[in-house]
């Protein structure tokens, strides 16, 4: 083949391979917008979802808002107000930092912000038609802000083949809420589908109480309180007695500093914790909370932030295994239990 020569990329396309990385679906649409509206301090969100959120996602929070001059930023990739130096990138405290999502969302659908601060006597919007962006023009609207994302994918015909069934996609979005919604117990959630709620949590003064709307009603009752520390790591969370473990690790939900993730130490510390007392092959129910120094731990390993790298991981995994197994060998549960040789 005849050589081509080299061309940088147009900011479009650019957006557009970098939308491929991070919004594989409508749900990983919810968890961009949703993040966005726990880092901008909201107390309500609501996700509004039409057909699976292929005809539209929309998420509104009271949070602070975006003034109008930024509007146009919010938009434009690589551009965030989380990180404002180089060190930032080592103590990241918030779900975003890449500055990419907003951008990406937009050049694969036709979206609208609707903004506004307290500091602004009225509210803003700017639309993004797969990346042609319009100036923003005053409108009416509430303190905080409103992203509508419309028509995901229209010009990506390739992923827009992959998306699945209304119900499909909507079970992934319910999902994913509920895992966004664990480690936010003071801040309300609304979800809606074509018009019907489907979920709506209150914002409760007690974590646990939140976190146990992530099992079914039953388990309530067949937990034990995890509460562990060593000098600098913090474990906090619930587990299930041996006998709610399943084939699939559907009840386990595992959050660093906030943020939900998956890690196959923790996974492998659980499994060992119940080593004895739950038939091989299960997974044990249990919600983990980690609070770890953001200097110990890298989340800038994956576009998605799902996976991360702990700097000691050994510890990470010495700390769930004794915490856990301490915990279910003292609540002598159940007949048949093995102890550990
Ligand atoms: P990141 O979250 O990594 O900064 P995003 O593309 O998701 O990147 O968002 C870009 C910027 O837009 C954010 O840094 C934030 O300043 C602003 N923004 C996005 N969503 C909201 C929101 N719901 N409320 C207030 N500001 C927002
Ligand atoms: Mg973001």
């Amino acid at each position: 083949m005849e050589r081509r020569p080299i061309q940088q990329l147009s900011p479009g396309l650019i957006n557009r391979i970098a939308a491929g990385e991070v919004i594989e679906r409508p749900a990983n649409v919810v968890k961009e917008l949703v993040e966005n509206a726990v880092d901008a301090g909201a107390t309500q969100i609501t996700i509004d979802v039409e057909d699976g959120g292929r005809a539209l996602i929309r998420v509104i929070d009271n949070g602070g808002g975006i003034p109008p001059a930024e509007l146009p930023l919010a938009f434009a990739s690589h551009a965030t107000s989380k990180l404002s130096s180089d060190e930032d990138l080592f103590r990241i405290m918030t779900m975003g930092f890449r500055g990419e999502a907003l951008a990406s969302i937009g050049s694969v659908s036709h979206s609208r912000i609707l903004s506004r601060t307290a500091a602004d006597d009225s509210a803003w919007e700017i639309h993004n038609r797969g990346g042609e962006i319009t100036f923003p023009q005053a409108a009416a609207g509430n303190v905080g802000t409103c992203i509508e994302v419309r028509n995901l994918f229209f010009n990506t015909p390739a992923r827009r083949k992959f998306i699945k069934g209304t119900s499909t996609e909507f079970g992934h979005i319910a999902d994913m809420v509920t895992r966004l919604s664990l480690p936010q117990p003071h801040i309300a959630f609304k979800l809606t589908h074509n018009g019907r709620v489907t979920a709506d949590l209150p914002a409760v003064a007690s974590p646990v109480e939140r976190w146990l709307t992530a099992w079914p009603s039953e388990f309530r009752d067949q937990k034990l309180d995890i509460n562990c520390r060593d000098a600098e790591l913090r474990i906090r969370g619930v587990v299930g007695l041996p006998e709610l473990g399943r084939p699939t690790p559907k009840y386990q939900f595992v959050y660093l500093n906030g943020r939900h993730i998956r890690d196959k130490t923790i996974m492998h510390a659980l499994r060992e914790a119940f080593r004895g007392l739950m038939e091989p092959g299960r997974h044990p129910a249990a919600i983990l909370m980690l609070d770890v120094p953001p200097g110990d731990v890298d989340v800038n390993v994956h576009p998605t932030k799902i996976e991360v790298r702990f700097r000691d991981s050994g510890r990470i995994y010495s700390l769930v295994l004794s915490g856990v197994r301490e915990k279910v060998l003292a609540s002598d549960l159940t007949p048949t239990a093995i102890p550990m040789k």
